[in-house]
């Protein structure tokens, strides 16, 4: 633990009169309260460029990059990996279109008794978007990426784009892909 987090820790226990493992055990159950991180480590790491982390400025986050071949994964760094506390806020909600509850249900009423690309044709019309090659999908034990039929329904909804994927048991996965806020 950083001195930083330790002086923290020591301030919230001192400041309510509890034993300072009552305050660990009590942070340590809700993670989200967690104090913010201030170390610098992450703006570090981001501009080294032999490091995997990668700062993204459109959403604010920081991402773990990893590359190998033609395949790029990244993974949401929620907390730094050097003091523990909090990565700074996310700002990708406010880049995508709110999508309300009631246009969920709708469109899982328009979706429901769809199993396949086929029943999605026959009901929908041709997707929007059938995305050649599909998308890679690795395998739970990393041995081999598997590609899967990938097609876009976008004019369903004005809110959200209808993403269904080969779920490789003869049925479709069914997804909502937010449509970007239109600049102003
Ligand atoms: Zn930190």
């Amino acid at each position: 633990m950083s001195d930083d987090a330790e002086k923290e820790l020591m301030l919230r226990a001192a400041n309510r009169g509890r034993s300072l493992e009552e305050t660990a055990s009590e942070i340590l159950s809700a993670p989200t309260k967690w104090w913010a991180c201030n170390c610098g480590g992450l703006e570090r790491s981001a501009a080294d460029p032999g490091s995997p982390v990668q700062f993204d400025e459109e959403t604010n986050e920081y991402h773990l990059v990893m590359k190998a071949d033609s395949f790029e994964s990244r993974t949401l760094i929620r907390y730094c990996c050097f003091c523990g506390g909090r990565a700074p806020a996310s700002k990708r909600r406010q880049l995508f279109e709110p999508v309300s509850g009631e246009e969920i249900a709708r469109l899982q009423g328009i979706f429901n008794g769809i199993h396949t690309f086929e029943e999605a044709a026959l009901s929908l019309g041709p997707p929007d978007r059938d995305v050649p090659g599909g998308v890679a999908q690795a395998e739970i034990d990393g041995s081999r990426a598997i590609s899967s039929r990938y097609v876009v329904y976008s004019k369903i909804s004005d809110k959200t784009d209808v993403a269904l994927t080969d779920s490789g048991d003869g049925e479709v996965a069914i997804s909502y892909i937010g449509k970007p806020k239109r600049s102003a």
